[in-house]
């Protein structure tokens, strides 16, 4: 399954109304969509818009609205941080602030070389938790809790904006949720709010105990005093959001009997992955963005598909050049991997080409438009769809789908799927 990332677009004006997909040469997808089956997948739902997360989630057949409580645990797993169900993770930012904490640059000057930071910051000892410190790729990292009753229901301590007051880190609370199937009474609604209050209230003091300790290693180390003698911004604070329990899913083994590997160069992909049993592959010169080495790739998928039933093969960068809205970049990288996807159709029995997610050169930013999807294999049923694009799969005999229909659909054209009845 070739996953590209944000591909989908709309109509462009200065391309005559045609979206990239529609205007870039791509023989192989088109000769795969006049061969397989064509439809539209709504990742999330209709009119949601996805985040990577979910819509990654949703592809590899979870439910988001059940699997999904926030980004940090799948980037700590794609940090090769071990996590276990009921851990906290966070995303975390290497940033600058002033005596008086307000924020001067949420980057530290895109600091890289942060190791020795985050070794020093891991030392801390929290009473009620222990904790994971890793260090990413440049002024990120993440930052895992790991102990009884967390909750991830508290605030960001990043106030997102230069200028403003690095913030204390609450509880976020709903209100009591309205007694269901699971609490049928009001009291065990009450009873499952105090719960989640406790859990929060514990969470909250250690994250902003951690704040405090982190901010006080970090002004006095030596790589920070180094860097403020060369007038580069020292790493002096840690910005902590996009708070989530990692949450215990099924494996894709547990759940089709597939084994399944990732070829992908975005943290967060292969933190999804990862957290499905999937083995996930390093590619050196997987950048995720256009210039990704998409040989190395392609050779890295081929390999895994000799020990695998099931690879995904992951571009990050369309979704990097529509957030630019740059459009020759992004048909320019369509015409790449449509001329790598050529090395597959003999390689491999099926062969699916999804879209986690729209992401319009106009717009540059995600949206819920649905993206198109295509199944080409022995035994798929074919439609009269002759390429492959927005409108075109429109017309597929694969309709309109939720992102969490494909996998079980691809399972079944594998022969992985069992009756349902008898
Ligand atoms: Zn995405």
């Amino acid at each position: 399954m070739l996953i590209c990332d944000g591909m989908a677009d709309r109509p462009v004006p200065k391309l005559a109304n045609r979206t990239p997909l529609e205007i870039a040469k791509k023989p192989n997808m088109d000769w795969l969509a006049k061969r397989g089956i064509c439809g539209l997948m709504d990742t999330i739902a209709p009119g949601v818009t996805p985040g990577s997360d979910t819509a990654h989630l949703a592809l590899l057949g979870y439910d988001p609205f059940e699997t999904y409580t926030g980004r940090g645990p799948f980037e700590a797993a794609g940090a090769n941080v071990e996590l276990q169900a009921g851990d906290v993770a966070f995303r975390a930012n290497y940033a600058t602030v002033d005596g008086a904490f307000i924020v001067k640059d949420r980057r530290a000057g895109r600091i890289h070389g942060t190791e020795e930071l985050s070794a020093a910051i891991e030392k801390i000892k929290l009473r009620g938790a222990q904790l994971v410190f890793r260090s990413t790729i440049s002024h990120r990292a993440v930052l895992v809790l790991h102990g009884k009753g967390l909750s991830h229901e508290v605030t960001d301590s990043d106030p997102h904006e230069v200028g403003r007051k690095v913030l204390g880190v609450r509880p976020l609370l709903h209100p009591p949720e309205r007694p269901g199937l699971a609490f049928p009474t009001i009291a065990g609604g009450i009873r499952r709010y105090v719960v989640r209050r406790r859990r929060a209230s514990k969470t909250v003091r250690l994250l902003n105990d951690f704040s405090r300790r982190a901010h006080d290693i970090l002004k006095n180390h030596p790589l920070n005093q180094e860097r403020i003698q060369k007038g580069l911004p020292p790493a002096n604070y840690i910005l902590l959001r996009g708070g989530g329990i990692v949450p215990q899913l099924k494996t894709l083994y547990e759940r089709f009997k597939i084994r399944g590997a990732c070829v992908a160069a975005a943290a967060l992909v292969k933190g999804v992955c990862k957290l499905a049993g999937m083995s996930v592959i390093d590619v050196p010169g997987a950048t995720g963005s256009v210039d990704t080495d998409l040989n190395a790739k392609a050779k890295a998928a081929l390999r895994a598909l000799e020990t695998h039933e099931f690879v995904i093969l992951h571009v990050k960068g369309f979704d990097e050049a529509s957030h630019d809205g740059n459009v020759g970049a992004k048909i320019q990288l369509i015409e790449r991997v449509d001329t790598m996807l050529n090395k597959f159709i003999d390689a491999t029995d099926l062969i699916a080409v999804a879209v986690d997610h729209t992401t319009p050169v106009s717009v540059r930013r995600h949206t819920g438009d649905p993206v198109p999807i295509l199944i080409f294999g022995p035994g798929v049923r074919t439609d009269e769809v002759k390429t492959y694009g927005e409108r075109s799969a429109a017309g597929g005999g694969m309709g309109r789908i939720l992102g969490k229909n494909l996998m079980p659909i691809i399972a079944d054209l594998m022969g992985k799927t069992e009756m349902f009845g008898a």
